[in-house]
């Protein structure tokens, strides 16, 4: 079988004429985690009933009822809740913890039949950029193993990557699913905020979360995100699907927009910009044109990003207090009881947060901090709604660099943090965003990835669709 050039349309067709089944195709991949998890760590778990989900997928093979996704492999990170399985969001506090539900995103995948294979590493609770947050070991990038996979969906992305499984689930507060998703060579959307619903992801910014599909075409993640999108009466910031997707009229060539003061930023390299005007000439020879925009408060997204992000996890995180959930260490009395679980329970980039999270929200500094990142976020996305005035789709790299050694930014967290330069935005104003693959570089005689990402008004993914699969030669 050729996991490398398969896609869920090609699978389903296989499938559908009998060519294999769904059970010989998740054997397939489970043969490429045996080989290589022990390497990677891109998965925390491969669920026992990865193969008997599949009979049931082939059983809908034979009574006809299969749908595009039935059968079709997919990994989940570890954040996103499936009833009776183990989720702990890669953390000590969550490590025996089990799923009493099953997440909106989950639910969807499994009615239409979908194999859920495991759960894959990730920086605990999503905080992070390498996966090195894990409380369960770094997931190495398939193309050097010297190198972390970018995060936190490192696992998900690093999956897809080394052809672990099909498809994956990861989610983006801050970069999460489009930066590993460059890191890996592998396409990753992180969809327009309420786009998807966050019932059954662990939380970590709620007002920043979303889920997002990584796979390797635009067409592959477009499949699972047609699937997974939607209202949903468990998450009151989810949104009913926008009518303009099915609009195919506007035909015209969109004009892509380049916020080239933005991208001087300190400390992006040169490869990564003359990776850009290679995409650039590329778009203008598909008949793109190409226009120069300001976004003159981008520059405060990581500033801002950094305050409400801590403010909303350090809330959400106050639910592990060792009683409801997870982890219990028994103290001298209740308090003690939390600072032992919480104390034992968390890892250092979560303490980290959720100090800066509370500080940031007491009753001294709500104003001189919160406050103001929430008129800074106001700023941010005014800039974008101008500049959407005159483009339909913004671009950018999605990250600085190429992927970095593992251990290079652990022991500073600044530099951890400017991983989502770009990517931040997005989030902070609640656009759609993709990363697609857009060349290599060559460090220390590897071939790294690296991704371009382009933005679009709330709910324009089909634009993003769009000119992705152009950008790649898809169809
Ligand atoms: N790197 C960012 C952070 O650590 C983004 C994380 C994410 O998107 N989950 O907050």
């Amino acid at each position: 079988m050729d996991l490398k050039g398969l896609t869920i349309q090609k699978a389903h067709d296989a499938m559908k004429a009998g060519e294999y089944s769904s059970v010989d195709l998740v054997n397939e991949y489970k043969k490429v985690y045996e080989e290589k998890n022990g390497e990677l760590n891109a998965y925390l778990e491969w669920f026992d009933d990865a193969e008997e989900q599949a009979k049931e997928a082939d059983k809908k093979f034979a009574d006809g009822t299969a749908e595009l996704m039935t059968g079709i492999p997919v990994a989940i990170k570890d954040n996103i809740l499936f009833k009776g399985h183990k989720a702990s969001a890669a953390s000590k506090i969550l490590e025996n913890y089990t799923a009493t539900y099953n997440s909106n995103v989950v639910k969807k995948l499994k009615e239409a039949g979908a194999v859920i294979l495991g759960r894959t590493n990730m920086d605990e609770f999503a905080m992070g950029s390498s996966t090195e947050n894990s409380a369960y070991g770094v997931t190495k990038n398939p193309h050097d193993l010297e190198r972390v996979p970018g995060g936190s969906s490192g696992g998900s992305a690093a999956a897809v990557a080394a052809d672990m499984a099909l498809v994956t689930l990861g989610s983006d507060t801050g970069g999460s699913v489009r930066q590993p998703s460059a890191f890996c060579g592998v396409v990753g959307l992180k969809p327009t905020y309420g786009s998807v619903s966050r019932s059954g992801l662990i939380a970590m910014g709620s007002s920043l979360d979303i889920v997002g599909p990584i796979g390797k075409s635009v067409s592959d993640v477009e499949v699972v995100f047609d699937l997974v999108k939607g209202q949903d009466k468990m998450d009151s910031t989810s949104l009913p699907n926008a009518a303009n997707e099915a609009n195919e009229a506007n035909e015209a060539k969109s004009v892509i927009g380049v916020p080239r003061h933005f991208l001087e930023t300190d400390g992006i390299g040169e490869d990564v910009l003359s990776n850009l005007d290679d995409v650039v000439s590329k778009l203008e020879s598909l008949g793109y044109k190409i226009e120069d925009i300001e976004l003159p408060s981008a520059k405060y997204s990581i500033p801002s990003y950094y305050v409400v992000m801590p403010a909303e996890a350090s809330a959400n995180l106050a639910r592990f207090d060792g009683v409801k959930y997870g982890l219990h260490k028994d103290g001298e009395n209740l308090i003690d009881d939390y600072f032992k679980t919480r104390g034992k329970g968390f890892g250092t980039e979560v303490k980290r947060r959720i100090l800066l999270g509370t500080y940031v929200l007491s009753a001294g500094y709500y104003d001189a901090y919160y406050n103001k990142a929430i008129a800074v976020r106001d700023l941010i996305r005014e800039d974008y709604r101008k500049a959407f005035e005159d483009v339909d789709v913004i671009l950018t790299p999605t990250t600085a660099g190429p992927a970095f050694k593992i251990g290079e930014k652990v022991n500073d967290p600044v530099a951890m943090y400017l991983e989502d330069v770009f990517t931040g935005p997005a989030n902070m104003t609640g656009l759609p965003a993709i990363s697609v693959p857009s060349g290599v570089v060559s460090v220390d005689g590897k071939d790294l990835p690296l991704g371009i990402q382009l933005i679009a008004p709330h709910q324009r993914e089909d634009l993003l669709f769009k000119v992705g699969k152009e950008f790649l030669g898809e169809e």
